[in-house]
């Protein structure tokens, strides 16, 4: 079993995620659960609409609660990217949050935004303007 999933077993691993963002000066300026609609899901993976997975991915975003943040810090995107890994967990570098905690690809724990054009939409799809704690 992978190291740090046998110190959670049991545990939500969103406790896990959010001590590695903290550790990793990731600063959390809001976040919240929430437990999307297939619909919702469809909208939030619009992209990869036409690609064969695009049921399996929005049949599972929208089969139980997802908890939706916004991060800053420097370089905050490719620096999240890195703590998240590869797409593929198997593919994910030692350490990274999807090598240690993914049972599949599109089982894979976490998401995060490319680049700042679609960080601008996925927080604008779940966050209104007075819930983002950016001064
Ligand atoms: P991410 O930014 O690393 O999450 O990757 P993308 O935004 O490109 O894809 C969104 C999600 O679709 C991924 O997190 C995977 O769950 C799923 N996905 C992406 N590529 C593939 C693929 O080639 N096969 C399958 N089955 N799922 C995929």
């Amino acid at each position: 079993m992978k190291p740090d999933s046998a110190a959670i077993l049991g545990q939500n691993p969103i406790f896990e995620v959010v001590k590695r963002l903290e550790a990793n000066d990731l600063k959390i300026i809001a976040m919240k659960m929430i437990h999307l609609t297939q619909t919702q899901a469809e909208g939030f993976y619009a992209v990869h609409r036409e690609r064969p997975f695009f049921g399996g991915l929005t049949d599972f975003m929208s089969s139980g609660p997802a908890v939706v943040m916004v991060l800053e810090g420097e370089n905050a995107i490719a620096r999240y990217r890195d703590l998240m890994g590869a797409t593929n967990y198997k593919e994910a570098a030692e350490g990274t949050i999807r090598r240690d905690f993914a049972t599949d690809i599109e089982k894979n724990v976490v998401h995060g935004s490319d680049a700042p054009e679609t960080a601008a939409f996925e927080i604008g799809y779940f966050f209104n303007a007075f819930e983002i704690n950016a001064r």
